[in-house]
């Protein structure tokens, strides 16, 4: 029997919702809405549409928003100057600087520099170690923080089960394993986690439960290295040539979906699947900003 398709997009929307109705509440309780600012560096055409969305979702749910456009020669400190004065500006309570940044400029450096209770990308380390040791006021990434509430509210048990997660980056491989592991929401499961260096991937996967894919290679996950009855996440944003399409390219996951519906429970697709929940859990993740600092900040 063909998988269940789980659906981000329509998940993404009430959690889009239950955002608004949060910023509607904290607006009258104090006056001013949450405020998301963005970083864009650079005129990379997949981060500027990544940040248009973003800016659109927050003023959709009746957010703040502030959009800064530096240019691509931007220098280190300038780039430091401008988060400093996110970091003291009491209508921003969310900053997201887009990745990736030009070569020049030193990436650790410039996550460290957001406030850690503004880090709503949930990069800096201090966010990296709250998670790891399950302190309650982190900011988790968005993008494994919008798998784990697409688990718990499509009714997957994660409790007990063996999750085997293909990827160990800092955005999604790495905090998707820590969420699994750890003892809250999406939590308490036995986690393997794989990497280019893995031998025998396959007899990894074929273990998974619920297995959780981010490698950013096309159809990497076949349909025998599925066990049956699992739950399959694809993370996978990739782009593949199609002459049928108008643009010459069709975007597809880390997973070979049609195969791979046919032997798990219940699967996400690509698009519609994890990608709606990192931008619904962007928000949520400033309104839980804006609530812990209090607004305005000043
Ligand atoms: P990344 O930084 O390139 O990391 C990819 C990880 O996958 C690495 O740990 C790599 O291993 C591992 N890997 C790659 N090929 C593999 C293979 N053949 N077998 C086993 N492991 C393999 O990428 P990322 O930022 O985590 O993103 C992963 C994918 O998710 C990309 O397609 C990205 O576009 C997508 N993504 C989607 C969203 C969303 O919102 N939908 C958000 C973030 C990312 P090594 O460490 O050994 O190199």
């Amino acid at each position: 029997m063909a998988a269940e398709i789980i659906s981000g997009t329509e998940l993404a929307r009430t959690i889009r919702a239950e955002v608004k109705k949060g910023v509607e509440e904290l607006e009258k309780a104090v006056g001013e809405p949450p405020g998301l600012a963005t970083i864009l560096v650079g005129d990379n055409p997949a981060s500027q549409s990544y940040v248009k969305m973003k800016q659109r979702a927050a003023q959709e749910v009746g957010m703040y928003s502030r959009q800064i456009d530096l240019e691509v020669d931007v220098t280190e400190d300038e780039l430091l100057g401008w988060i400093e004065g996110l970091n003291a500006d009491p209508a921003v309570h969310g900053i997201l600087v887009q990745l990736p940044l030009p070569d020049h400029i030193h990436k650790p450096r410039i996550l460290e520099a957001v406030h850690p209770a503004k880090d709503v990308d949930g990069f800096h380390p201090i966010n990296v170690g709250r998670l790891n040791v399950g302190h309650p006021e982190v900011l988790v990434p968005c993008t494994p923080l919008g798998i784990a509430e697409l688990l718990v509210r499509s009714g997957v048990e994660t409790r007990g089960q063996h999750a085997v997660v293909i990827g160990r980056s800092n955005i999604v491989g790495k905090p998707m394993s820590a969420l699994l592991l750890g003892l809250g929401r999406g939590g308490n499961a036995t986690v393997t986690v794989t990497h280019l260096l893995t031998r025998n991937l396959a007899e990894h996967t074929r273990m998974a439960d619920i297995l959780i894919v981010a490698a950013g290679h096309p159809h990497l996950v076949t349909a025998g290295m599925v066990k049956p009855g699992a739950v399959v996440i694809d993370v996978g944003v990739n782009r593949v040539e199609d002459s049928t399409r108008e643009r010459g390219y069709r975007i597809t996951g880390d997973v070979d979906f049609e195969a791979v519906r046919e032997v798990a429970s219940a699967i996400t697709p690509v698009p519609g699947g994890v990608g709606p929940m990192t931008i619904a859990m962007l928000l949520s993740n400033t309104l839980k900003a804006a609530r812990a600092l209090g607004v305005p900040v000043a």
